[in-house]
């Protein structure tokens, strides 16, 4: 029934009263008088107001109803304001809303539960955060203590969060400002086929250069200096650029032979975006430590946290864990997590996803790279896709540089919004990362919206 009177939400239409449109326009306003915002020259600065959501739909401060076709930064994997959600929330609010992490709470033992149920091979033990930057920072001090040593080896071209260590990891541009105070972080160049870093041609060749480009940076920084090595399954932000095949299980073996902790960062991939529970199951490939946020509760109540294995779980069961957060484990944020996880199993979300990429994103996002020159490739599994802009193929180079924008680009998210789609889009890529329990004809309109916007870059 939670899907159905979902899909009821979705399809009532919203008619604003005065009093909304006013409340609106004062929300505006007094945000732009103090709220500071993220990731952001502040001034001038023209955010978008949403009112209301519902489903895979937003609306705007004048009622206008738009498709959410970024899930929110790739977070809201089953839509807006699902009903049972929504009112595990309301119960768990109405009987606990806050306990110390040293205390057990039943809400969160539940969440642990069903998210090492889900989790690979003996990944069984759950560290909660609040988000995914600070699973990434407990991860790798964790992994520190584990191994003794201190160096992290991180790729170019990744996103692990926005804290001052999560940020020294991450390997974009925007980590430039913030690149002090960070000892030890080492960067390598990932395995990326459209612009191969090492000349590659096909599949094999980048797997098999990129395994041996990564050994190399191993050997020549020191394996018995190396602590953690943290690598997205799929990079999301970077540009949804899956591994070749063979990558990932050699990541594992690499890190294995050297005493290296296999941190997966999982917190944009993971519960269910590309169709399977976790990334790694794709490949069959078990890490040492899963960071996840995001999609573990729809980012209904701010979660994130680490999935430990046995091995470094033995490590800390006789000493202490020198680390913790107040909210670690808060009850409302385990409540919207247990909630998501069952209605995911109720609703078949994750079969969905795989189902949704397979027929419908994956095949018309490759029909669009046949008539639009613009599009340089298009990538991605389950509801998880990104389309790479170009102003030559030929050349590959990009319609907005690599950590910038451009004119092209923000005209084509304005097309976007214009015809009722809120796009995710970075850099020269629009991503399609809709909800995964988004109906069919739902996603074929934020499609031909897409396939309209993209004449303007062509
Ligand atoms: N890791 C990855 C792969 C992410 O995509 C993100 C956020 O987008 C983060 C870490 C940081 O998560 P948060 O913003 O919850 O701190």
């Amino acid at each position: 029934e939670g899907s159905e009177s979902n899909a009821e939400l979705v399809h009532s239409e919203r008619a604003f009263s005065a009093e909304q449109l006013q409340a609106g326009q004062r929300a505006y306003e007094l945000d732009r008088a103090h709220v500071f915002h993220s990731w952001q020259a502040q001034r001038p600065f023209e955010p978008m107001t949403i009112v209301d959501a519902a489903g895979p739909y937003v609306f705007d401060g004048d009622g206008r109803k738009l498709l959410d076709m970024s899930s929110q930064l790739v977070n809201t994997n089953i839509g807006h304001q699902h009903p049972k959600v929504v009112s595990a929330i309301q119960e768990q609010a109405a009987k606990l809303c806050t306990i110390a992490p040293q205390h057990v709470n039943d809400a969160r033992s539940e969440a642990a539960r069903l998210i090492t149920e889900r989790t690979p091979g003996d990944l069984d033990h759950v560290f909660f955060t609040n988000g995914g930057a600070d699973a990434n920072e407990h991860a790798i001090r964790m992994a520190r203590l584990h191994t003794g040593r201190t160096k992290v080896l991180s790729a170019y071209r990744s996103y692990h969060g926005g804290t001052q260590l999560a940020v020294n990891v991450t390997g974009d541009p925007r980590r430039f400002a913030n690149d002090y105070s960070a000892e030890g972080i080492v960067h390598f160049m990932p395995a990326y086929q459209y612009r191969s870093y090492f000349g590659s041609t096909t599949e094999a060749e980048e797997t098999q250069r990129a395994l041996q480009h990564l050994e190399d940076m191993i050997t020549l920084e020191g394996p018995s200096n190396i602590a953690a090595l943290i690598l997205e399954t799929v990079p999301g932000t970077a540009g949804i650029y899956g591994p070749p095949a063979g990558y990932l299980e050699g990541v594992r073996e690499l890190t294995a032979r050297y005493g290296i902790v296999y941190i997966a960062d999982e917190v944009m991939a993971g519960f269910g975006r590309t169709g399977r529970w976790f990334a790694v199951d794709h490949w069959d490939v078990t890490p040492d430590l899963i960071t996840f946020a995001k999609g573990v509760n729809s980012g209904y109540v701010p979660l994130g946290g680490v999935a430990i294995s046995d091995a470094i779980f033995e490590t800390f069961r006789d000493c202490v864990y020198p680390g913790g957060l107040t909210y670690s484990g808060h009850p409302l944020a385990c409540a919207a997590a247990v909630a998501t996880m069952n209605a995911m199993d109720e609703e078949g979300m994750v079969e969905n996803a795989d189902r949704l990429g397979r027929d419908i994103i994956g095949p018309a996002l490759r029909e669009m790279a046949q008539r639009h020159p613009s599009i340089g490739e298009v990538r991605g599994m389950g509801c998880f896709w990104a389309v790479e802009l170009v102003k030559d193929r030929t050349t590959k180079e990009p319609l907005a540089a690599y950590g910038g924008s451009s004119p092209e680009m923000n005209q084509v998210i304005g097309a976007m919004k214009a015809g009722g789609v809120l796009p995710f889009a970075n850099f020269n890529r629009i991503h399609v990362v809709p909800p995964l329990n988004t109906p069919d004809e739902d996603v074929r309109f934020g499609l031909e919206v897409l396939d309209e916007a993209l004449t303007i870059a062509d």
